[in-house]
């Protein structure tokens, strides 16, 4: 996802409402129920600083917390079958809703937004019960439902659902020529904004169905590779597309305009471009950027994810959005992001940003996925950082590094880039462009290219197609490169400020005192120090170390471009 203005003041409610939730999602009663060999993401971990504590909702708790009525089952599959109707603006169908119990229970929670309406729960014949409270819809069984065991069960709805959030949630529009025009984003708000699902990030579904109705002469582009239309009759065609691969929820995406359609390969990997007529010739010419970008990184992580399912690029009228296999593209033909030089030093105008920024989330965001929203560094952090590799294999080394440093204008040093876990809320903008520049750091830690790149294309591969915590990230590098980088992950993540690299001259014994100023008391980060054309690396901590140097403090330079710090001289 991409927007320059996104941090959600969130709204404060009465205390007691956050106390009777907390109360009702007492740790201890879904924690218990945790398998024994839990994942690192469900331990606390060993060395968190509270977060500053955001006002959050009863909503943002029910939606973000991965409460025991969702810790109880596991997803499968979805069908979401549906009819849209532009001129009465209301959808209305099914998602049917396949999951395994992993304990026995009677009572599962989905999600649906209260603007839409619930218009029956069938479980096989049996019209269920349910309880609604905010977006949640708690679902009741009248029989145990038991561990191990697949379940399906369809869940029906109606009405008009919300145009709100960044990007619209779901939005009935108009193209220029006054076409419907009907699109969904809705990472802010959640996926169930306008469909009914188990709206969180931990569990995804295996493989998803997407049936989507509309009147004759539209094309509706959702994810996943196109199974076929069938013309229903009565003047709606049914527009057919099958997901090969877990999705996250609000990735799932509806594209229904007047759309013409090309087409393209790179490899065998089949690439869809879906634009509106007036842009079909613009849209060839932008779109060749679309091979560019696979090539450079497959280069660096592998091959594309979701290749059963092909590469796609559908024009909408917002910026962009990284909707699984079908990317969402609004930066009007044009290299930079909307018209602008994005870092300002003359590197983003020679690509396309929203191209090859949200297409970068295929592998990052979509195919390695972050377990809750608290760690949204993981997809947002990451995939900046893919920008770098991008402008590195196509540009060279020297571009990547202006590019990347570009990025330090933008970063604000206000909010930890890891927001409080449980909470669905969107973390500080620091998690991108200090993201990026934290993983631009780490590789100058590793000080071995050959290394890097082995490193960060295994990381990937380890964990494509999984749900993950910064827990997970941190111990796997620790692990590949037997060194103890928590503390270094902890302060760049964790707090706000970034460290400080004190250094204390005294010019008549030739010597330099040094050490780190950071939160994290095991701080401890290599640096290359003294002359820019011949680096000398000292290995500094937050205890006062002292090296020789012929340089003088105002010669003594400090490689700030390869590592994001601070420095003090005195
Ligand atoms: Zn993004």
């Amino acid at each position: 996802m991409f927007g320059s203005k996104f941090y959600r003041r969130l709204a404060q409610v009465a205390v007691f409402l956050l106390f009777v939730t907390a109360a009702a999602y007492s740790s201890a009663a879904w924690q218990a129920t945790s398998p024994a060999t839990s994942p690192a993401w469900q331990r606390p971990p060993a060395t968190t600083t509270p977060p500053t504590p955001a006002p959050v909702t009863l909503a943002d708790i029910l939606r973000g917390a991965y409460g025991p009525y969702r810790v109880n089952n596991d997803l499968l599959s979805y069908h979401l079958d549906i009819r849209v109707d532009p001129d009465k603006q209301i959808i209305s169908g099914k998602n049917s809703i396949r999951f395994k119990m992993l304990q026995d229970g009677t009572r599962i929670q989905l999600d649906l937004h209260s603007a839409l309406g619930v218009d029956k729960i069938l479980f096989g014949t049996t019209q269920l019960r349910y309880v609604r409270d905010s977006g949640a819809v708690f679902v009741d069984f009248p029989e145990t439902l038991h561990a191990g065991q697949e379940y399906t069960i369809d869940f029906y709805y109606s009405g008009h659902p919300l145009t709100t959030a960044r990007f619209g949630g779901f939005t009935f529009g108009k193209d220029p020529a006054g076409r419907p025009w009907i699109y969904t984003a809705c990472e802010d708000i959640g996926a169930s904004d306008w469909w009914p699902n188990k709206d969180q990030w931990r569990d995804e579904v295996e493989n998803m169905q997407i049936s989507v109705a509309i009147p004759n002469g539209l094309v509706d582009v959702s994810n996943g590779k196109f199974l076929g239309k069938t013309d229903l009759g009565d003047g709606y065609t049914r527009w057919d597309w099958l997901v090969q691969y877990p999705i996250n929820n609000y990735d799932v995406a509806l594209n229904i305009g007047n759309y013409v359609h090309f087409s393209d390969q790179s490899g065998d990997l089949p690439l869809d471009f879906y634009v509106l007529p007036e842009d079909l010739e613009k849209a060839k010419r932008q779109f060749a950027q679309a091979k560019g970008m696979i090539e450079a990184y497959e280069h660096y992580f592998g091959e594309y994810p979701f290749k059963k399912d092909g590469y796609k690029l559908v024009e909408v009228p917002y910026a962009g959005m990284e909707h699984q296999s079908a990317v969402a593209y609004g930066n009007h033909f044009t290299n930079g992001y909307l018209g602008r030089d994005w870092t300002g030093v003359g590197v983003s105008p020679k690509f396309d940003f929203i191209i090859i920024h949200e297409s970068g989330h295929e592998w990052f965001g979509n195919a390695v996925s972050a377990a809750d929203r608290s760690d949204m560094w993981i997809h947002e952090g990451w995939t900046t950082y893919l920008e770098v590799l991008y402008v590195e294999y196509t540009f060279g080394h020297e571009d990547a590094q202006k590019y990347v440093n570009g990025y330090k204008a933008k970063v604000q040093n206000r909010e930890p880039i890891i927001a409080e876990r449980g909470v669905a809320a969107t973390p500080p903008q620091d998690m991108y462009f200090k993201g990026a520049l934290f993983l631009n750091t780490l590789r100058s830690v590793i000080n071995d290219d050959a290394r890097w790149w082995a490193l960060i294309h295994d990381f990937y591969q380890h964990f494509k197609y999984q749900n993950i915590m910064t827990e997970d990230v941190v111990a796997y590098f620790n692990q590949q490169t037997q060194l103890y980088l928590t503390p270094l992950f902890d302060q760049y993540l964790r707090h706000t400020a970034i460290p400080t690299l004190e250094l204390k001259f005294n010019e008549a014994d030739g010597t330099v005192d040094y050490r780190w100023q950071a939160d994290e008391p095991d701080f401890a980060m290599p640096i290359r120090v003294g002359k820019k054309t011949d680096w000398q690396i000292i290995q500094a901590t937050t205890y006062w170390q002292t090296m020789k140097t012929p340089l003088k403090k105002n010669e003594f330079d400090v490689a700030t471009d390869l590592y994001f710090v601070n420095v003090t001289k005195e």
